[in-house]
């Protein structure tokens, strides 16, 4: 039970912002919801929940990186199947991207203090990963950060993956992504 009725399903938008702690409202909404499947490793912040009180389904994305926010998206049954009996997903925060861009867009969003914070660059480099060709705009917005910032972020990410540092994964980031010197 919750202050305002049995659950807090009919308070959310069909399309909704919960922000992680602060006045514990994600705890509010969490409370009647059951976690059915996880997308798994790969997609660490996708979920589908369903309502113990009114049967309503949920599509999660939860960012504990970045902005700190649960998006939610209201599913109809059919596409709750399709997740928990074939493990076939929606469109729907496929892109960790996705979900930043929804905080970003509700203007629900942190500022880091330091803009070359390692969560900026781990999600920067996995923002590449995911969609090569994203671009530098791109990524700004998601992560909040002005255009000036975000290159500074790439040239970090270079730095760190100089021949003196030895070959790694994010070599791959093209050319023209890197930042003009
Ligand atoms: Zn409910």
């Amino acid at each position: 039970m919750t202050e305002n009725g049995p659950c807090a399903c009919n308070e959310l938008a069909d399309l909704a912002i919960v922000p992680m702690g602060g006045d514990d409202s994600d705890v509010r909404v969490f409370e009647s919801l059951d976690e059915k499947a996880s997308f798994g490793q790969e997609k660490w912040w996708l979920r589908v929940f369903s309502c113990t009180v009114c049967d309503q389904k949920w599509l999660v994305g939860s960012d504990e990186r970045i902005h700190d926010n649960h998006c939610f998206k209201r599913v109809d049954a059919e596409t709750f199947r399709a997740i928990t009996e074939q493990s076939k997903w929606p469109e729907d925060f496929q892109l960790y991207e996705q979900v930043l861009r929804l905080s970003v867009e509700e203007g629900a969003v942190a500022m880091f203090l330091d803009p070359q914070d390692q969560a900026l660059i781990w999600t920067t480099q996995e923002l590449i990963a995911a969609r090569p060709e994203i671009t530098i705009d791109e990524i700004a917005f998601a992560l909040n950060l002005n255009i000036k910032q975000g290159k500074a972020l790439l040239k970090n990410l270079e730095d760190i993956s100089s021949p003196a540092r030895g070959k790694h994964w994010w070599n791959f980031i093209p050319e023209w992504l890197m930042p003009r010197r």
